[in-house]
């Protein structure tokens, strides 16, 4: 069985704990199509925060408290960085995390696209499944936004890690994605899937940017491979996270249900065949959707595991 799981960092990385072992258990591969909308480039450093979140997270070397970057993490290189006074100074950039942009910019320097560079920092952490960035073409989410009395857009990580989303915003927009082109092996791995998994990821920060590329909206949404989706809300709450903040941005209301009808059934030009939320957002009803309550919060392996089983059986 083949398994292709479109996802974010945090949210879905957990997803994936689960997925994997799960596949381990029924002998499944596992393909993740990662969002690449938070990329950034800074100090001269190509950054990929989604990447870096699963493949720590899968390899195991995730700080569990932080929710992103290395555990037992050190912050010399960044209070150097401040003591220069050059800016952005607000974003987070620890020293094991360096050792690996570094590796990136050099190979993508040297030519790499990002799906290669992606698999060669794999070799090291062994996520026991198959890591591909959406695009190996230039991406961004930024946010259009009124800071100072100026209306201008700005960088996605700059919106949420240096205003924490607390700006007026009008929208987002996926700079570079409508001409960008899916990641090698991304079309693939989509069309040969027996199922297609949406994790319980931010669907307008990191779902959106990567089926706002167009041959891998098309290619999921009419593809062979039954599609379901898993809530990130639930009970009309994002768990963690800055679902909440940027759903009010587009007006959709923050519930189960206003995010299955944003994804839309696939019978009518959206995304799903089927739809699980949690066990307390039960009687949710997305027209022309096949919905499902079970459990959904992602606590641990356990019960993500148990999660991805009922999400497998929706697709049946
Ligand atoms: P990011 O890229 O690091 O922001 O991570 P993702 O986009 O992959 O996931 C973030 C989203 O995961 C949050 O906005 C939450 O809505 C959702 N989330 C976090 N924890 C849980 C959980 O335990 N269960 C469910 N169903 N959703 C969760
Ligand atoms: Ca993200």
């Amino acid at each position: 069985m083949r398994i292709v799981v479109l996802t974010g960092g945090i949210g879905g990385a957990r997803f994936l704990v689960g997925v994997r072992a799960h596949a381990r258990a029924i002998g499944a591969d596992v393909t993740a199509v990662v969002n690449v909308g938070d990329d950034v480039r800074m100090h001269g450093l190509q950054i990929c925060p989604d990447l870096d979140s699963v493949m720590y997270t899968l390899g195991g070397a995730a700080d569990p408290e932080r929710g992103w970057g290395r555990v037992g993490e050190s912050w010399v290189v960044k209070e150097e960085l401040a003591r220069y006074g050059v800016e952005p100074s607000w974003f987070g950039l620890g020293d094991k995390d360096t050792a690996t942009h570094l590796v990136r910019t050099t190979m993508l320097q040297a030519g790499f696209p990002l799906s290669q560079v992606t698999a060669a920092l794999c070799e090291r952490w062994q996520p026991g499944i198959t890591l591909l960035p959406a695009t190996d073409d230039r991406l961004e989410t930024h946010v259009v936004v009124d800071v100072e009395g100026e209306r201008k857009a700005i960088h996605f990580q700059e919106w949420w890690v240096r205003y924490r989303g607390e700006v007026p915003t009008h929208r987002f927009v996926f700079r570079g994605a409508e001409s960008a082109k899916p990641a090698t092996g991304v079309l693939d791995a989509i069309g040969q899937a027996d199922v297609v998994l949406i994790a319980p990821s931010n669907p307008v920060v990191s779902i959106a940017p990567i089926l706002a590329v167009p041959e891998i909206r098309d290619a999921v949404a009419n593809g062979p491979a039954p599609v379901v989706g898993v809530s990130p809300i639930i009970g009309g709450s994002p768990v963690r996270g800055m679902a909440d903040k940027c759903l009010a941005t587009l007006e959709v209301e923050v519930s189960a249900g206003a995010v299955g009808r944003m994804y839309g059934p696939r019978a009518e030009g959206g995304l799903l065949d089927g739809w699980l939320v949690d066990t307390s957002d039960a009687g949710v009803e997305v027209p022309g959707v096949r919905t499902r309550a079970v459990p959904l919060w992602m606590r641990d392996e356990t019960l993500t595991t148990r999660m991805v089983a009922d999400a497998l059986e929706l697709a049946r």
